[in-house]
């Protein structure tokens, strides 16, 4: 079988040094063929994003270029209404039908998994790769830990040899980075020293975001 691709889906306002390091060392730690970044369109979970979905899929393109074993794709910025990662893994299963895919997502992000839309149908599309973060840890009430487990894959090799429906835990170095942290520091007109491209901080500037 073919190696596992990796889906990196977010909101990206903006993509960061955290997103990228973490892409990064999952590719290696997994030996992922490639990452598909996917900028959310409109996000369905109620999270309103300060630039539009146009310039944050800018900013990952910015982000990501000439980074070998990135690429970025537009399909949740093209379509009409929220963006379900459901739709975007059943479009991303047809383009790509015999490889095993891996939707990567943050600790924080895979707390709310039981509201994302027709969750229960999500392992029959795709492997979750959850990365740790900072401040967050997996859940230890409510249904979630028991679905986890059933589906839990001790090491990376199991995301080798199946398609989709394993859940694999991954340790990366953690980086203190967030989205949130940045708009505050771009509008109190803080120094962004290592927490973003250049490129991306420049495209910040040219465009007057996350400046209120
Ligand atoms: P915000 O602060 O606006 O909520 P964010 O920094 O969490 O944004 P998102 O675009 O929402 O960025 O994140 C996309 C994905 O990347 C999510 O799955 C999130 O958990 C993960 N992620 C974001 N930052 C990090 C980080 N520093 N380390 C590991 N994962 C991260």
């Amino acid at each position: 079988m073919q190696a596992p691709i990796g889906i990196f889906g977010g909101t990206f306002d903006p993509v960061h040094l955290g997103h990228l390091r973490a892409a990064e060392e999952v590719q290696s730690l997994l030996s992922l063929q490639k990452v598909i970044f996917v900028p959310c369109g409109t996000p369905a979970l109620g999270k309103q994003p300060h630039a539009t979905a146009e310039q944050r899929l800018q900013m990952v393109l910015l982000a990501t270029k000439g980074l070998a074993g990135f690429t970025v794709d537009r399909y949740e910025v093209d379509q009409p209404g929220p963006s379900y990662a459901y739709d975007t893994l059943r479009y991303l299963r047809s383009v790509y039908a015999e490889a095993p895919l891996c939707f990567i997502v943050g600790v924080d992000a895979f707390l709310q998994f039981e509201k994302w839309h027709r969750w229960q149908e999500l392992f029959d599309l795709a492997h979750f790769v959850v990365m740790q973060r900072p401040g967050y840890s997996l859940p230890e009430q409510g249904n979630l830990p028991a679905w986890v487990r059933q589906r839990w894959a001790d090491n990376p090799e199991a995301l080798h040899q199946s398609t989709h429906g394993c859940i694999f835990v991954c340790q990366i170095t953690p980086h203190d980075i967030s989205a949130t942290a940045i708009r505050s520091r771009v509008a109190a007109a803080q120094k962004l020293e290592h927490l973003l491209p250049d490129r991306v901080q420049q495209y910040i500037a040219d465009n007057s975001l996350y400046t209120n």
